[in-house]
Parts: C-alpha cells; sequence; structure tokens
C-alpha cells in the first residue's frame, strides 16, 4: 500500500508524498504574489479550515499542498469512529436516503433541500441534526455543518456540537479553543441565514455553479418526494432563498459543545461557550488576513511544541526546523523580508 494512503507519518520518519521539486519551486514563487486564497484556488473556506489556524495555520496550509497527507489523516481510525458516531446520531432523528447526484449543482441542490426540510423541522419545533450553515463573513464565503440545533425547555435555540474524543476527558485549552472558535462561526453563519442576507450572486459566485443547469433525475425525484416543483439549480436555490427570508426562526440562543466518548459513546462532559461578537469577528479577522496574504502562516509557538510531536507534516514543517536549532524568531523574521 502507498505509504500515502497507509496511515499517519511519524516526525524522523522517511518522506512522505510532498510535493515534486518542481512545485517546491513554483511555491516559492507564488509566495512573492498570490494570497494563499489564489494559490489554493479558493473561493469560500470552511469554518474547520479556519478553526484549524487556531491549532496550527501552517498545518492547515500544508494539508493544501500535500493532500494525500491529509488523505491519510482522514482516513485514520479515530477520525472514522467519529464520523459513524455522527451518522449514527443523524439518524436518529432524520431518514438517510440515497441520492444520485451527477453534476456539482446535483450535490448542492440535494444539500439545499435538505436544508429546506430542516428549516421547517424547526418551524415545528423538532430538533435537527447536520444543518449545512453558509454566508459572507468578514469578506469570505464560509460554509459549514452544525451538529445539532433543539430548542431548550426554555424555548431557547441552541446549537449542541458533538466532539468526539479518544479517552474520557475533557478537551485541552489549546483544542477547546478551536472548539469554541466553531461553534461560534456557526452562529453567525446562520444567523446570517435567518436574516435573510444569503445572496444569490453570492452562492453562485462562490460556489462556482450554474444556476440554469437541469437537475438530474435522482435529484428531481428526491425534491418531489419532499414535495417541491423543480428543475433547475436556480429553482432550489430561489426556494431557499425565499423561505429563509420568511421563515421567522430565531437567531441561536446559546451555544454548547458536548464531548462524547468515542469507545462507549458515554458523554464525558458539556460546555456552554459565551459568546460575544466584537471579539469573534477580530479573531476570524486575524486569521483570514492570512488568506489574504497580509502576513505570513505561523507554526506554533515555542510553548506548544508538543504538537508537532503529533503533525504528519512535522518532517517537512520549515517552521518546526526552525524552532528546533532555536532560532523561530529568525526564521519568521527572514521570511518577512
Ligand atoms: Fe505546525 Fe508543528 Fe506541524 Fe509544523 S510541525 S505544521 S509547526 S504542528
Amino acid at each position: 500500500m502507498d505509504r500515502a494512503a497507509g496511515g499517519t507519518l511519524a516526525a524522523g520518519s522517511e518522506p512522505g508524498p510532498g510535493p515534486s521539486p518542481a512545485r517546491k519551486r513554483k511555491r516559492k514563487r507564488d509566495l512573492s504574489g498570490r494570497s494563499p486564497m489564489e494559490r489554493c484556488c479558493r473561493r469560500y473556506l470552511k469554518v474547520t479550515e479556519v478553526c484549524g489556524q487556531s491549532w496550527c495555520e501552517l498545518q492547515v496550509l500544508y494539508g493544501f499542498e500535500y493532500p494525500l497527507v491529509l488523505k491519510a489523516e482522514k482516513e485514520r481510525a479515530e477520525v472514522k469512529a467519529g464520523a459513524s458516531i455522527h451518522l449514527a446520531r443523524e439518524r436518529e432523528v432524520h431518514d438517510v436516503v440515497q441520492v444520485c447526484v451527477v453534476t456539482r449543482e446535483d450535490r448542492q441542490a440535494v444539500k439545499f433541500l435538505n436544508l429546506l426540510g430542516m428549516i421547517s423541522a424547526l418551524q415545528t419545533g423538532c430538533c435537527v441534526r447536520e444543518l449545512p450553515a453558509i454566508g459572507m463573513l468578514e469578506g469570505v464565503f464560509m460554509v459549514g455543518v452544525i451538529d445539532e440545533l433543539r430548542y431548550s425547555d426554555k424555548g431557547e435555540l441552541v446549537l449542541n456540537e458533538l466532539k468526539t474524543r479518544r479517552h474520557k476527558s475533557l478537551p485541552s485549552e489549546a483544542q477547546a479553543k478551536g472548539h469554541r472558535l466553531q461553534v461560534g462561526l456557526y452562529k453567525l453563519l446562520f444567523d446570517g441565514m435567518v436574516r435573510g442576507s444569503l445572496s444569490r450572486d453570492q452562492v453562485v459566485e462562490h460556489l462556482e455553479l450554474r444556476l440554469e443547469r437541469a437537475l438530474g433525475p435522482g435529484v428531481l425525484e428526491h425534491a418531489r418526494n419532499l414535495g417541491f416543483r423543480v428543475a433547475a439549480f436556480g429553482d432550489v436555490l430561489d426556494l431557499l432563498l425565499v423561505n429563509l427570508k420568511y421563515c421567522e426562526l430565531p437567531c441561536i440562543d446559546l451555544l454548547r459543545l458536548e464531548y462524547c466518548h468515542q469507545g462507549s459513546g458515554d458523554i464525558v462532559g458539556s460546555q456552554d461557550v459565551p459568546f460575544d461578537e466584537d471579539q469573534l469577528r477580530a479573531q476570524l479577522r486575524h486569521y483570514l488576513s492570512f488568506w489574504f496574504g497580509q502576513r505570513e502562516p505561523r507554526g506554533v509557538d515555542i510553548e506548544d511544541a508538543w504538537k508537532c510531536r503529533m503533525c504528519s507534516y512535522a518532517e517537512h514543517c520549515e517552521w518546526r526546523r526552525g524552532s528546533s536549532q532555536g532560532s523561530v524568531t529568525v526564521h519568521t523574521d527572514k521570511k518577512l523580508k
């Protein structure tokens, strides 16, 4: 089996599936010109990518530069175990049906049809899981999936984000920081959607979709079964935007993180997350300034060097090399010249 697909690379092991010398030269050339957003050909960012920056920004960038390593990461047993726990929970509240999709517009239409169903469910006071959340935040189109929205006994709309844990313990502050950012960004996206701020142009431009693209037979049948009469992708998008505008759903009142043990499924603990919009947006602007090319990416601070021991990119990492030679600051300054 190819090493890249076989597992996580350890620090000090043989070089893995890194970029070719030609690609490395290209990266150097690009560093002088295009922003990371342009270099990685991104028109939108995932919430999880921005949250990954709170752990290590350079690690997120390496994920784009070493896609095979990233793929191997996603194949890891604990990542798969976490995904199956999420799927099992989703099945508790939704029927999961297979829909045959052919085009990118088909795939997005299915997500939007699901979202339409979830808007109705929330309007009737039901709990929904795996709700897609999209919108513009601080000049960047962002996408994410909210684990769960439900109403509390007091009628508050509660966002509950499930995190699976290998050990029966709550996460370290380094991990929890990213989790808090994640739920805060989900709230901004959801609140924006139900306030009607999402526009047709934003969706089409950033997700690069064609409004006139006819939907495939599988999607048409799925839409019919849900009671929607649509023909092209633009019909589904318009339906969604009108429903969001007039749904009168409340904004999210409470953010909660729930930690669950992977092996037993036991709940390890839960934490309510305070929401300070100004602080959150300032934090987001800082992370986005890297994507806009306004500053260099940062590796971990010296006191967080323990993170590098469990990092799949450790052997390729320029920051770590500089750090182990006791010259993180020198290295950073050199890059900024
Ligand atoms: Fe970040 Fe350390 Fe990994 Fe480099 S080795 S990408 S600094 S976590």
